[in-house]
């Protein structure tokens, strides 16, 4: 019984800031992030990368957006 190490993965809607939404799996619910592949022309194909915020903090850092 150690179920506790593993944070429970939902099936959330993301709310990104250009207003767009999209389904995405994330340990957080309701998520908002800042940018999307809808908004973004380096995402258009690459959807795989749609992530919780850390990530796409990361991307902004290293862009400078
Ligand atoms: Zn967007």
């Amino acid at each position: 019984m150690k179920e506790a190490l593993h944070p429970t993965y939902y099936v959330t809607t993301a709310t990104c800031a250009c207003g767009n939404t999209f389904e995405t799996g994330s340990i957080k619910q309701n998520l908002r992030v800042e940018i999307c592949s809808n908004c973004h022309p380096f995402f258009t194909g690459k959807q795989k990368f749609i992530d919780a915020g850390g990530r796409v903090d990361k991307f902004k850092k290293k862009y400078g957006i």
